[in-house]
Formats: structure tokens, C-alpha cells, sequence
């Protein structure tokens, strides 16, 4: 991995422009809740891209044809943190420890691999950070990305 002093919230703008035509499309509402005051934070960006893209796309699917994704950035002491939130359908309990496992899918063949959230894992960790779910069915998924602090960048 190559990580470089990257600004989070290019890296989510450049993301929601490459997905936003087809949500328009569907009649998905993308808000973006992102804090001006993040700091560069040393990160690989191609990787980060593929990471947040994967969430938004789950999160469309999961959404199916009409409803919101809030996409958040903020630092704190602890570090930089990202969430990517739907209001679609949630994850059942007995799922939610499995989503990450490479291969686990709920889709029909061909519209999943169930390598996303598997290589997304992969490539937080990669960048010593850490990926976590809270998601109640009937109430919708939040992803929540943490990538602890450097010291030399917050
Ligand atoms: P794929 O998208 O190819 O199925 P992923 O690894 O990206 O594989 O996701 C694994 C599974 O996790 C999905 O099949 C789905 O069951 C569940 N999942 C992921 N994101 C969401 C979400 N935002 N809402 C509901 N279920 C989700
Ligand atoms: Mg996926």
C-alpha cells in the first residue's frame, strides 16, 4: 500500500460523483455530513476509494429503489472516522459476523461476489484502522471506519 497525506473528504466527493447519475437514477437521497476541518490524514488512496465505494454501492442495493445514504467524516484525538449510513432493510444478528468473511453473499448470483466488504476489511487493516457495523433490520446499516491517529498528522 502507498499511503500519502490525502484529504478524506476529496476522496468521498470524488466517490459520490462517480455514483451519483445512476442515484439520481433510482431516487436515492446522498447527503454528505463532512467536516470541513479534517486534517490530511496519510492514507492510500486508491484503496480508500475502493473501500467507500463498495459501502455506497452495498448500501444502494440494500436500498433498492427509493431512500437516503448519509456519508460522514470527522477527526477526533482518537483519529479519523468515515460512516456511510443507510436507511434500507439492515442486516439480521445472525448475519452480521459473517458479512465480512470473503465470499459471503445474500445476492443473486451475478450481483455479488461477496468480496467487497471482505477486501474492504482487508484494506482498513491494511492501514491499521479498524471496520465495524451497527445495523437493526427495519432501521437500516451504519459502516463506521476508523483509521487511528498518527501522530504526526492530527
Ligand atoms: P456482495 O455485495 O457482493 O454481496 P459484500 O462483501 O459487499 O458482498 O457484502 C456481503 C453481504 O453483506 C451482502 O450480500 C449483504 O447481505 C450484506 N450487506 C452489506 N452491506 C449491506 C447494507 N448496507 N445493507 C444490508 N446488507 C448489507
Ligand atoms: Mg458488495
Amino acid at each position: 500500500i502507498n499511503r500519502q497525506p490525502e484529504s478524506i473528504n476529496e476522496i468521498i466527493g470524488n466517490v459520490l460523483s462517480m455514483v451519483q447519475q445512476q442515484f439520481i437514477k433510482k431516487r436515492i437521497n446522498l447527503v454528505s455530513e463532512l467536516d470541513t476541518a479534517t486534517p490530511l490524514f496519510p492514507m492510500d488512496s486508491r484503496r480508500m476509494k475502493q473501500v467507500l465505494l463498495n459501502l455506497i454501492m452495498n448500501a444502494g442495493q440494500a436500498i433498492g429503489n427509493t431512500g437516503n445514504i448519509t456519508i460522514r467524516s470527522w477527526s477526533e484525538n482518537a483519529g479519523l472516522f468515515i460512516e456511510v449510513e443507510d436507511d434500507g432493510p439492515g442486516i439480521s444478528k445472525d448475519i452480521q459476523d459473517k458479512i465480512f468473511d470473503p465470499f459471503f453473499s445474500t445476492k443473486e448470483p451475478g450481483e455479488g461476489s461477496g468480496l467487497g466488504l471482505s477486501v474492504s476489511y482487508g484494506i482498513i487493516h491494511e492501514h491499521d484502522g479498524e471496520i465495524m457495523v451497527r445495523s437493526a433490520p427495519g432501521q437500516g446499516t451504519c459502516f463506521t471506519v476508523v483509521l487511528p491517529a498518527v501522530q504526526e498528522y492530527l
